[in-house]
């Protein structure tokens, strides 16, 4: 690998987009390196603000920048023909690192840490620079010397001290690595999450100023040039490997006596203070003692708190003014550079079943529709769902499948595991899954907690980003009951106060009032927004070729269809309809096409096959056109799932609904409700025998030219779920614009077209 101007020595800066490691990159290719940054651009905090701090440095001709992520790209070629490494990148903010986040810190904090030891030990570099934290040091006692035994009280800074004992495991092997705990950085480019970034923004607002808990935590801030004056220094000092330093600024005060010093540089005199609840994991004193720097590498901070503070202040009030000059030629804020178009991922669990995730295709094809170059992800596991995903930009991850016997009752479909076990391995698909695409909108069908809670851990970890979380609701679940009583067991009304931004309901609050049967608190009823009906976009293609071949070229005659969905329940309907056929056909001479569905046993489905040959049926397990069945029909005679239900009012079939008999309520009370509203006919299944199936379809024949229902179902839903998904994809990356001033993804000399490999982009060293 290239990437060496002669007599430069080359460093290679992990994190070198970020708020230290830009900087450290400019200091470095000041003193006479050769930079190469590398730098994923995490969603840890906007990529376009970490975009303009590589923009500062792309000019630099002694400077090249890969875009890569260093837990998926060989370090080897990355590092290739360095001379020292510096690694900050790093998953930071403690607060975000608790629960399933924590996957991503291990990731990203220890084991790309570990590779990259691994690849500088093979390349024999000077030296390796590992930035570690001062919260390794945790609840030990200040003044923090190197020597005292760390006790790290949250999850981030564990792992910045196991990234701390992999670099000594390697130091102990003779890698030339060193240590530095860094204290509390502050200055121009910090990442919008820290303390001063916040208090900066509250206070050029004139807004309160937040502090979590007292305000009486200890810090010893260090200006972000004294901090890379030290790691300067680092690299070339006689150090032994395995050197742990402390970089502090010497400037400890409390987060209160620092918000008021930040108000007062800003100009907001006497700000109000608001405590918040602490912060799991917050130490109280963090305070320095920087002996070791001092001696070790002859290094002294020199930027006073006051200076390093007005820097700041100037540094984000500047981006403030750029923003506004942004808006003002722009007539809106501006949006964000996007190198790629939205992305949606989409929760549908389907079991047995085809209902939720032919929905969530619809939706999917529909929200594509006006986000051409949008990508949607479904995790599904529904046997069936390859099936439903032809649509460019839209691809299907297919999980272990579980199936529901009951309320709270579920089990594996083919793996011999209990289900705990296979809850704890779809939970970790459907996580990796979701870090690594990223999602601007999760849209979760129906259980907002996922099955049985498998969802909480994926949940939590997009929480702390900028996604947003919908709740795809079908308005009728079950019975209100067991639905409150399983959603409180089960912890769903907590997942959708903690986690969600909106709930779309998939229907009508006239038809049913979701809030009010489910018993849901005001602010959860807050977030519902109904869209109607949803239908799938398909239109039937060949209804008049179906019934001209059913009805044996004969312009007149009755034609009923029957289907059920994935019909995993409905050979007892289809078995009833064989034997009502005779009476039906006495009173209303008719040919019967029946399309069992592809879940319906085999034994099941010979069984009716075998008794259909003799009668005027013909019998299907799917048909790839089941719209045109349902509009070349004169009745549909259906269980009263959703999809077929909604297709029947659609397409303006009359319809019988034999709705199945448990174990939910669900399809008795659609069937219920939609017959008082006049829409469909129903026969309840306890009811059901050839004789009273006939009765009720010869009725539901006779009435089909009288029907004239008072209200008509708002079929819309689709376009306006679509609309809402794209409403939702954009704040995401709107929320994200409002910190930036960005430079746009194009002004980027090396923001490589995604085809560039890893060696095209090096080559531009
Ligand atoms: P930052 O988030 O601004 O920078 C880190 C950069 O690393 C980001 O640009 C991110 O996109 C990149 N990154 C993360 N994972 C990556 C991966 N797998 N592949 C490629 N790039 C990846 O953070 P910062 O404040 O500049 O901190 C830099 C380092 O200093 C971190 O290791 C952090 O733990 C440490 N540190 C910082 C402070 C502080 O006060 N800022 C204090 C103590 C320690």
């Amino acid at each position: 690998m290239t990437g060496r101007t002669a007599g430069r020595p080359l460093a290679v800066v992990t994190g070198a987009a970020g708020f230290i490691g830009s900087w450290l990159s400019e200091a470095l290719l000041a003193a006479g390196w050769h930079v190469r940054g590398v730098d994923s651009l995490t969603r840890a905090y906007d990529p376009a603000m970490k975009r303009a701090n590589v923009a500062a440095l792309a000019a630099h001709p002694a400077f090249s920048f890969v875009q890569a992520d260093l837990a998926c790209t060989a370090s080897d070629e990355l590092l290739g023909g360095a001379d020292a490494v510096i690694h900050l990148a790093a998953e930071p903010r403690s607060s975000s690192s608790w629960g399933a986040s924590f996957s991503r810190y291990i990731e990203r904090n220890v084991l790309v840490t570990e590779q990259l030891l691994d690849s500088a030990a093979a390349m024999h570099v000077w030296r390796f620079i590992y930035a570690s934290s001062a919260s390794v040091y945790g609840s030990s006692s200040v003044p923090l010397s190197e020597s005292a035994v760390p006790h790290p009280v949250n999850p981030y800074a564990a792992s910045k001290l196991a990234g701390e004992h992999v670099a000594g495991v390697h130091a102990s092997q003779g890698l030339p690595v060193v240590i530095l705990r860094y204290f509390s950085v502050y200055g121009p480019r910090q990442r919008p999450d820290m303390a001063v970034h916040q208090f900066v923004a509250a206070a050029l607002d004139r807004r309160p100023l937040t502090i979590a808990g007292s305000g009486a935590q200890v810090r010893d801030m260090t200006y972000v040039g004294d901090a890379v004056a030290a790691t300067v220094a680092a690299l070339q000092a006689p150090l032994a490997p395995g050197s742990v330093i402390n970089v502090a600024g010497g400037h400890p005060l409390t987060m209160r006596q620092l918000a008021y010093e930040v108000a007062a540089i800003a100009g907001h005199a006497s700000p109000e203070i608001i405590e918040e609840p602490a912060r799991d994991g917050d130490v109280m004193h963090c305070v320095a003692s920087t002996d070791l720097a001092r001696s070790a590498l002859g290094w002294t901070p020199v930027t006073a708190l006051s200076e390093g503070l007005r820097r700041q202040v100037e540094w984000q009030a500047e981006r403030r003014r750029e923003l506004h000059r942004q808006e003002h030629a722009t007539g809106s804020r501006p949006m964000r550079a996007q190198p790629r178009g939205p992305r949606l991922m989409i929760y549908s669990q389907d079991g047995l079943g085809l209902g939720h995730l032919r929905r969530a295709s619809s939706i999917a094809s529909a929200f594509l529709e006006r986000e051409p170059s949008g990508w949607v992800l479904t995790t599904s596991d529904s046997p069936m769902g390859t099936l439903l995903h032809d649509v460019h930009n839209h691809d299907y991850l297919k999980l272990p499948s579980i199936v529901k016997s009951g309320p709270g009752d579920w089990h594996p479909l083919s793996f011999p595991l209990d289900f705990a076990h296979l809850r704890q391995l779809r939970t970790r698909l459907i996580l990796e899954a979701a870090n690594a695409f990223e999602p601007d909108v999760l849209l979760v069908d129906h259980m907002p907690h996922g099955a049985m809670g498998e969802m909480l851990p994926v949940l939590e970890a997009l929480r702390g980003e900028s996604a947003q979380i919908i709740l795809g609701l079908r308005d009728i679940l079950d019975a209100p009951e067991i639905v409150h009583q399983r959603w409180e067991q089960e912890g769903a009304f907590e997942a959708l106060s903690r986690y969600y931004d909106g709930v779309l309901v998939y229907g009508s609050r006239e038809v049913f009032d979701v809030c009010r049967e489910y018993g849901w608190p005001q602010h959860l009823a807050d977030l519902v927004r109904y869209c109607g009906f949803i239908c799938t976009p398909q239109t039937p293609e060949d209804a008049r070729r179906i019934r001209a071949r059913r009805l044996g070229g004969a312009d007149r005659g009755t034609m009923i269809a029957a289907m059920a969905g994935g019909g995993a329940d409905a050979h007892e309907l289809m078995s009833a309809l064989l034997d009502a056929l005779a009476l039906i056909h006495a009173d209303q001479p008719c040919v019967l096409e029946i399309v069992t569905g592809p879940f319906m046993p085999d034994h099941q489905r010979l069984d009716l096959k075998r008794r259909a040959e003799s009668l005027p049926v013909r019998l299907r397990r799917m048909v790839s056109d089941p719209l045109s069945r349902v509009a070349a029909a004169d009745l549909v005679v259906a269980m009263a799932g959703y999809n077929t239900t909604m297709e029947v009012l659609r397409l303006g079939t009359p319809a019988l609904l034999v709705p199945r008999r448990g174990p939910s309520q669900e399809q008795r009370m659609r069937a219920t409700r939609f017959a008082e509203l006049g829409w469909v006919s129903q026969l309840d299944p306890d009811e059901l025998t050839p004789r009273t199936l006939a009765d009720a379809v010869l009725d539901a024949l006779a009435r089909r030219e009288h029907r004239a229902p008072a209200i008509a179902p708002d079929l819309g839903g689709l376009q306006r779920a679509a609309d809402h998904l794209q409403h939702a994809a954009n704040l995401a990356r709107h929320e994200a614009v409002f910190e930036v001033v960005g430079v746009p993804a194009s002004h980027h000399p090396h923001d490589a077209a995604p085809e560039a490999g890893l060696s095209d982009a090096l080559s531009a060293s």
